[in-house]
C-alpha cells in the first residue's frame, strides 16, 4: 500500500504504465483486409493465434539470457518435428540462408567471420530444376554459385567435392517426387554416398502438421517451415530443424553473433516463444476438422456465386497439401468488368478484402485457408453486390 501513493504515478510517467487499448491501424489512417489469398507476406500472412499474442506480451516484459531461450525453445521444437535440433529462424527464408551458412562454415568461427568470401570453403549449391524459386537467393547470399541440374544424369554428375548443400524444394506430390527428376529418397542415397547434406524447404508442406514428423523420419538433414504461415505464429519466424552439428552452425551463423553473414536475421526472445507456443497448439490440431471447415467455405461461396451466373470451379492446385481454392470466372467484356477492377473494389470496399487474380490474369482466386468461419459469408456477399 505504501507504495502505490508515489509508484503509479513513477510508472506512468516513464511511459510504463499499462497503455489504453489502441487501434494501431484506425491511428495510422489504415483499414485492416480480410484475407482471401492465403499465407500471402504481402497482407501479412499470419493471424497469430489469441492465446499466442497474450504469451508474447507476458514474454516482452522481461530481459532473458537469448541463448537460453534459443536453446530452450529448440529443445522442444526438435522434440515435435522429430529431429535431433532445432532452431527458431526469421522466416522460412531466414532458415534456408543459415542452413547454406552452416554447411559451409561448419563451427569454425573464422569461417564464419569470412562469409561471404568463400576462401578455403566450397562454393556450390546443387538445386533440381523443377526446384528453384525466388526464395533461393537466400542461398546465393552465401556468395555461392548455384547449380542447376534437369536429369538424373546431369545431377550425379554434378555430385562433386565442391557442392555445400543441396536445396531440395518440398510440397510435391506423395512421396515429393513430382516433377523432379530425382526424387527425395533417391536424391537422399546419392547425396549421403557423396558425403553432402540435404536441406528440404518445407515450407509448402503445411497443412497438415504430420507432413513434418514424416519429412524428418526420411533422414534429411535439415528442414525448414515458416512459424508465420497456417502455423498461425509471429509471420517472421521459422523453424531450421534437423542435424545438430549443422544447427549449432546455423546459430554461430545468425543473431546475436555480431560478425556473421545471418546478423540481420534476427530473431527476438518473444517471437522464439510465440513461434513455440503457436506450433505447440499446431501440432495438436485436427486437421481433418480444419480441411471440412475450409471445405464447407468453399463450397459455400460456390454456391452463392452461380446464383451470381459465374462461373465457379475449385482450383487443381494441390500437390502434398490440401488446400481449397476457388477461381472465379465471367466474360469480362459482357460484364465490363475486368479481373483488376474486382480486386480493386474488394480491397476498396467495406471490409477490405484481398484476394488474387485467376490463373493466366483472368478472373479471381480465393484461398480458404486463414479464414474464421464467417468470412466466408462477407466475401459472398461483396461479390454479389459488385456484380448485381
Ligand atoms: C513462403 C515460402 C518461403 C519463405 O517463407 P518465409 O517464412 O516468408 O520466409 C520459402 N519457401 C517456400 C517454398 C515458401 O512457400
Amino acid at each position: 500500500m505504501l507504495q502505490r501513493r508515489w509508484f503509479f504515478p513513477l510508472l506512468s510517467s516513464l511511459g510504463l504504465a499499462a497503455p489504453q487499448a489502441r487501434n494501431p491501424y484506425a491511428e495510422l489512417g489504415l483499414r485492416p483486409v480480410l484475407n482471401f489469398q492465403g499465407p500471402v507476406t504481402t497482407v501479412g500472412a499470419s493471424r497469430m493465434w489469441p492465446e499466442i499474442q497474450s504469451i508474447m506480451a507476458e514474454a516482452a516484459k522481461d530481459f532473458a539470457v537469448l541463448a537460453e531461450v534459443k536453446d530452450a525453445v529448440g529443445v522442444r521444437l526438435a522434440k515435435l518435428c522429430g529431429t535431433e535440433a532445432a532452431l527458431p529462424t526469421s522466416g522460412t527464408a531466414g532458415a534456408i540462408a543459415l542452413a547454406t551458412y552452416a554447411c559451409l562454415t561448419g563451427n569454425d568461427t573464422a569461417k564464419v567471420r569470412r562469409l561471404p568470401d568463400l576462401t578455403g570453403m566450397k562454393s556450390e549449391v546443387l538445386i533440381q530444376k523443377p526446384h528453384r524459386n525466388g526464395y533461393d537467393h537466400a542461398v546465393r547470399s552465401a556468395g555461392v554459385r548455384i547449380v542447376e541440374t534437369d536429369s538424373r544424369d546431369s545431377f550425379i554428375n554434378a555430385l562433386s567435392p565442391n557442392v555445400a548443400m543441396i536445396y531440395y524444394l518440398g510440397g510435391t506430390r506423395g512421396d515429393w517426387a513430382w516433377e523432379t527428376p530425382v526424387p527425395l529418397t533417391d536424391c537422399l542415397a546419392l547425396a549421403r554416398k557423396a558425403g553432402i547434406p540435404v536441406f528440404v524447404d518445407a515450407a509448402n508442406l503445411l497443412p497438415s502438421w504430420d507432413n513434418i514428423p514424416r519429412l524428418a523420419a526420411t533422414g534429411v538433414d535439415l528442414l525448414a517451415f515458416s512459424g508465420g504461415k497456417h502455423v498461425r505464429g509471429p509471420q517472421s519466424t521459422g523453424v531450421l530443424a534437423g542435424r545438430k552439428d549443422l544447427i549449432d552452425a546455423a546459430w554461430l551463423n545468425s543473431s546475436p553473433h555480431s560478425d556473421s553473414q545471418g546478423r540481420g536475421m534476427k530473431v527476438n526472445k518473444e517471437e522464439m516463444i510465440g513461434l513455440l507456443a503457436a506450433l505447440e497448439k499446431y501440432s495438436r490440431l485436427d486437421f481433418a476438422a480444419l480441411d471440412r471447415e475450409y471445405a464447407r467455405q468453399a463450397a459455400y461461396v460456390m454456391d452463392e456465386l452461380r446464383k451470381s451466373k459465374l462461373h465457379v470451379e475449385k482450383s487443381l492446385f494441390e500437390r502434398g497439401r490440401r488446400v481449397h481454392r476457388v477461381i472465379v470466372d465471367w466474360d469480362e467484356s459482357a460484364r465490363a468488368l475486368s479481373s483488376a477492377e474486382v480486386l480493386r473494389r474488394l480491397l476498396d470496399g467495406e471490409p477490405r478484402i484481398a484476394a488474387l487474380p485467376g490463373p493466366g490474369g483472368r478472373g479471381l482466386e480465393l484461398t480458404f485457408l486463414m479464414n474464421d468461419p464467417g468470412e466466408e459469408r462477407i466475401v459472398a456477399r461483396r461479390l454479389r453486390e459488385i456484380f448485381a
